[in-house]
């Protein structure tokens, strides 16, 4: 038997194929890719596993342009989110505005003025740049903006508790997504943990019993993401500022999502407001940008002027200060909401949260003899009414009444498990992802957020579900 030999590097280099991939990637991407190919095949050769035609310079120059374009393409990258949750947190929460990508490219492209007075000439600051639209949307004294809302509450109970007590209910005392817990993000911040009342339980006169010298402030924080029914009871916002007051502390409100206006007049809902926060007493309010607000990441600190002066002056809003692709973003956004009548249609992700089931179940009805089509008969395919969410904490009991493509697996209970996870997995491998979720022995696709339909249909055609 003759041996066969791997074709040198410049063999396959030679072949017409590499010209364009040469264009494309570059010498020297080619010629590491090129030789990672062969060290791989070279065992294979050696020991006889592999035939002529699997080592010709034509076909290494396909396999090897398959990795290069593998290589290039980008890890981050465009999914649809069809989960049934708006705001995903895994799935980068909040779409942003055409005005907001707008000013997202502008401050890209160009220098600007991030921290410079054009005014005055001198140099100015970053937050003075949304102050004034803050302020004037929420009713606050003052404002800063850090770089998410577990920042905003970190950097707040450091620069005005740290080293006493920060008094808190225990019902408060939340984790949100695994790693941002209440006791510990204190903890961080140097300030002792005082917890008052009982779990679903919690009186004015537990705060008053806790105030001492000691105490830096009280804490209230928004459950976020459960909810305490039944035998329950809760200080009033208002009641429990004018008890901090009286003892001279500050109220600190962690709002979580916090929503800039009533979320009941498009039918959501309703979310405490930052303005009704403010008014109820609370000396700091804290809340998301990319949660209800709509906007990019970004932590929003706002309420009475000396205790922003303070938390501004803590060297740690440095460290955790926002840059200037989220300013712009954030600026864009926040100056939606000046006109809240045509918010909803301005703001994705207002939009699609309030986008009528009847809508959806229209699109649930169209789409389904497609995707039954594709499936074949293994599937049983159904448009039907399903309950999504708003997601990233808000409002975590409450449902948002869409519609879905409900696919069945039609074979026996042993084998429906695996015949789910291969059709998710498939849904995953399309060029652009689409993400559904398992329940009850089915997939489920809900379409409150398939704006795009063009870009899914164009490409369904690839769906290759194993049998
Ligand atoms: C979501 C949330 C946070 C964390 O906000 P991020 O913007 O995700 O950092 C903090 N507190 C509460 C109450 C929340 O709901």
């Amino acid at each position: 038997m003759m041996s066969l030999r791997l074709p040198s590097i410049d063999g396959v280099l030679r072949h017409p194929a590499c010209g364009p991939l040469l264009e494309r990637h570059g010498r020297e991407s080619l010629l590491t890719g090129l030789r990672q190919l062969l060290d791989e095949l070279r065992p294979g050769v050696l020991n006889g596993q592999l035939s002529a035609v699997e080592i010709s310079p034509e076909v290494l120059a396909g396999r090897v342009s398959e990795r290069l374009a593998q290589q290039q393409r980008s890890h981050v990258r465009r999914v649809f989110n069809l989960t049934g949750t708006v705001l995903h947190t895994n799935l980068g929460r909040a779409l942003l505005p055409e005005e907001a990508i707008e000013a997202v490219q502008m401050a890209a492209r160009y220098p600007l003025n991030l921290e410079f007075d054009l005014a005055s000439g001198k140099r100015g600051d970053r937050d003075d740049l949304i102050e004034g639209l803050i302020r004037e949307l929420t009713g606050a004294e003052a404002v800063t903006v850090v770089n998410n809302n577990a920042a905003a509450v970190l950097l707040t109970l450091n620069s005005l508790g740290a080293r006493k007590e920060g008094i808190i209910s225990r019902g408060e005392l939340i984790e949100i997504g695994g790693a941002f817990r209440i006791p510990d993000i204190m903890a961080r911040a140097g300030v002792r943990l005082h917890e008052v009342g009982t779990t679903n339980r919690t009186h004015a006169r537990d705060y008053e019993a806790a105030i001492s010298p000691r105490s830096g402030l009280i804490m209230r924080v928004h459950a976020s993401n459960y909810s305490i029914e039944g035998f329950t009871a809760r200080v009033p916002t208002a009641e429990l500022a004018e008890l901090a007051h009286r003892h001279g502390l500050p109220l600190l409100e962690d709002l979580g999502s916090g929503s800039l206006l009533d979320l009941t007049r498009w039918g959501l809902p309703a979310e405490p407001t930052v303005r009704q926060a403010l008014l109820d007493g609370a000396d700091i309010v804290t809340f998301s940008g990319d949660k209800l607000l709509g906007g990019p990441q970004a932590g929003l600190i706002v309420g009475r002027k000396e205790l922003i002066a303070k938390i501004k002056k803590n060297p740690l809003k440095r460290a955790l200060r926002v840059d200037k692709l989220t300013l712009a973003a954030l600026e864009a956004v926040l100056g939606l909401y000046r006109d809240p009548d045509r918010l909803a249609e301005r703001l994705p992700s207002l939009r699609l949260l309030t986008r009528p089931q009847a809508d959806i179940f229209a699109q649930a009805l169209r789409l389904q003899p497609l995707m039954a089509d594709l499936l074949g008969e293994r599937w049983q395919v159904s448009a039907v009414e399903a309950l999504g969410m708003i997601g990233s904490g808000s409002q975590p009991v409450a449902r948002l009444p869409s519609a879905a493509l409900c696919m069945r697996p039609q074979v026996s209970k042993r084998l429906r498990g695996r015949c789910l996870l291969n059709l998710e997995a498939a849904l995953r491998a399309l060029p652009i992802p689409v993400l559904g979720r398992i329940d009850d022995d089915a997939l489920w696709l809900d379409l409150r957020q398939l704006d795009d339909e063009p870009a899914w249909l164009g490409q369904l055609p690839r769906l290759q579900v194993d049998p």
